[in-house]
């Protein structure tokens, strides 16, 4: 076999491992399997691409491998699991400016010449691998700057911003066929450059345009943009492999998104459009409730959950902050000894990630057959007798059922109120992400333990 025949088949076995992966991934029990097959897929690509279809320059890919893996290396091992989602945005902002930059040099690159539909191929697969590609960057830059805090999570609404994203696509659109009229030619040079600038303004409008508690479906549409971007490298790339791992991103953030939409009640195009999180005027203050809180002290917390029958665990982004996870597990072990049912009802956008609270619980070692999704638990809080809520306020917040005009109204939430006893583990009475207040914390069946939750937690197993 010559180095073509070899390079292609090493492709082909990093496409199969690259499904197998997806495969792997979409299920815990095989999760860890699945990242394998990922990391093996990728280590064949690389190989094959650095001996195979590299033929000049490799000091300045080695250079460059080195600075790349060198940074991928250190960020990998400080980043912290509650500072997860804002890397994976800013990762999918460097997909995005890859995408740019090969679309460029593509461009001034003249050392092949098209000719006819060819040429006119080329030109529009250039200008939409550098449209999607700086929509990606920017959208994720800004993606990245709210989930790190860095920028607020309120949505920022322009007047008429319909007519302007409306301008800005028909202006794109326009600036498309002057390029490749003018890129016939030998120019192109302008349009190309207007639209970079209008991709890069549009992709930041429309992450600031959404709201707080919306976010978790732009990270996954960001993820399924990040991917198309990488399938546009490919094609200019005339990489078979960068294409279809592009499409596999591409698609599964897709499917992704909808699966999030789908799990917050939204429209997914209502999402793009942006808005949301503003609740039709109503201010994402926490003040408005009325009523007293009562707390609670870890000895009591203890003393209930050993008492009761059916103990239920509703996770959030706080357990993640408060690195928990381990303590809850230590808990449930020792309930579980003691006769409680004790199991754990995940909400789809608990966290700042997808399937962040089920990471949480694989790594502290929670078996999966107590751990449940939202839709299969919350029929059963009725006969729930205690609820332990652990950082999270967002996802039990009975506003989204009861308010119409809440900025989360419509999300479905875990309905932990049913039950019993509520606890709620939290420092303060802070809101959370979507910066709206929680009648929850007012109601006559909850009580307030607060504290960090790992301090509070550990503070509860030492008298259990
Ligand atoms: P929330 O952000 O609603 O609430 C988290 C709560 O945890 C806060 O109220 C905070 O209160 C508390 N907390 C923080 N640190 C600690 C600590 N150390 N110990 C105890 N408590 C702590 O989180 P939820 O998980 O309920 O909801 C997720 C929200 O994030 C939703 O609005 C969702 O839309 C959004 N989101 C989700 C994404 C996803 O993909 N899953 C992505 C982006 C956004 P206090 O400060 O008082 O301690």
């Amino acid at each position: 076999m010559n180095s073509a025949g070899i390079v292609t088949a090493s492709y082909i076995a990093a496409t199969v491992l690259f499904i197998l992966a997806l495969g792997g991934l979409s299920n815990q029990e095989t999760a860890r399997r699945g990242n394998w097959y990922g990391i093996i897929g990728m280590a064949i690509a690389l190989v094959a691409t650095i001996l195979g279809v590299v033929t000049q320059h490799y000091t300045l890919l080695f250079i460059a491998l080195l600075i790349g893996g060198s940074v991928g290396l250190v960020l990998a091992r400080r980043v912290q699991m509650t500072q997860m989602p804002e890397l994976v945005a800013i990762l999918h902002s460097l997909v995005g400016l890859a995408a740019v930059l090969v679309g460029f040099a593509n461009f001034m690159d003249h050392s092949t010449v098209l000719h006819g539909a060819e040429a006119t191929i080329h030109d529009i697969e250039t200008y939409l691998g550098v449209l999607i590609g700086a929509v990606t960057f920017s959208g994720s830059v800004i993606a990245f700057g709210k989930l790190s805090g860095r920028i607020g999570g309120k949505p920022m609404i322009l007047p008429a911003r319909h007519w302007l994203n409306l301008v800005l696509l028909l202006g794109s659109i326009w600036f498309g066929i002057e390029f490749v009229e003018q890129s016939a030619a030998g120019g192109g040079t302008w349009p190309l450059l207007l639209m970079t600038l209008i991709a890069l303004a549009f992709g930041v409008h429309m992450v600031m345009a959404i709201g707080g508690a919306d976010m978790p479906v732009v990270v996954s549409m960001l993820n399924s943009y990040s991917g198309w971007a990488a399938s546009a490298t490919g094609f200019m790339l005339s990489n078979d492999l960068l294409i279809v791992t592009g499409a596999l991103v591409g698609s599964s953030g897709a499917i992704l998104s909808y699966i999030m939409c789908r799990a917050m009640n939204r429209k997914f195009l209502a999402v793009i459009a942006g808005g949301f999180g503003t609740g039709g005027g109503t201010t994402a203050a926490g003040g408005e409730e009325e009523g007293e809180v009562q707390p609670i002290q870890s000895e009591e917390t203890a003393e209930l959950l050993a008492n009761a029958k059916e103990v239920m665990i509703v996770p959030g982004y706080g357990m993640a902050v408060a690195q928990a996870q381990h303590t809850v597990y230590e808990i449930t072990k020792v309930l579980r000894e003691k006769g409680v049912n004790v199991r754990f009802g995940i909400h789809p956008v608990a966290g700042r990630m997808p399937g962040h609270m089920n990471v949480l619980l694989a790594e502290a070692r929670v078996p999966y057959d107590i751990v449940f999704e939202m839709d299969e638990v919350n029929e059963d809080f009725p006969d729930v007798d205690v609820s332990v809520v652990i950082g999270a306020n967002d996802i039990v917040n009975p506003d989204a059922q009861e308010k119409p005009d809440s900025p989360i109204a419509g999300m479905p939430v875990l309905e932990v109120w049913k039950g019993g006893t509520t606890i709620v583990l939290k420092r303060s009475m802070a809101t959370g992400y979507a910066g709206v207040g929680n009648p929850l914390f007012f109601k006559e069946n909850t009580r307030m333990l607060f504290g960090d939750a790992k301090d509070t937690l550990d503070a509860v197993l030492k008298t259990l």
